[in-house]
């Protein structure tokens, strides 16, 4: 089972806000795209709207492939520079989720 909440993000770089999803978990089970998008790092990845700089978003993330589990974690690196990335955006437990928020409005 995948799950996932929303998470605020502000860009290091103009400030804009922005909301992205959040993976808890992920399974990969059957779904050969979705591991695609695991390995390349694109669930994890966030473009500014407004700046249009890319970061990783950086928390823990429970990955099941088939039965395999383990806990991935998405850092900044030379590699992800390389490819187009200016740094990552930590996201803590106790991130402000937007939708949940409005939901309870
Ligand atoms: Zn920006």
């Amino acid at each position: 089972m995948t799950q996932f909440s929303h998470c605020e993000v502000v860009c290091p770089n103009c400030g804009e806000i922005g909301c992205e999803m959040k993976f808890h978990s992920v399974n990969t089970t059957g779904k050969p795209k979705l591991k695609m998008e695991v390995a390349k790092w694109e669930l994890y990845t966030w473009v500014c709207p407004k700046c249009g700089k890319k970061y990783i978003l950086s928390y823990p993330s429970l990955i099941n492939d088939n039965g395999t589990m383990w806990v991935f974690t998405a850092h900044f690196s030379e590699e992800l520079a390389a490819r187009g990335f200016s740094g990552e955006i930590v996201i803590d437990d106790d991130c402000y989720d937007p939708v949940m928020a409005a939901l309870w409005k």
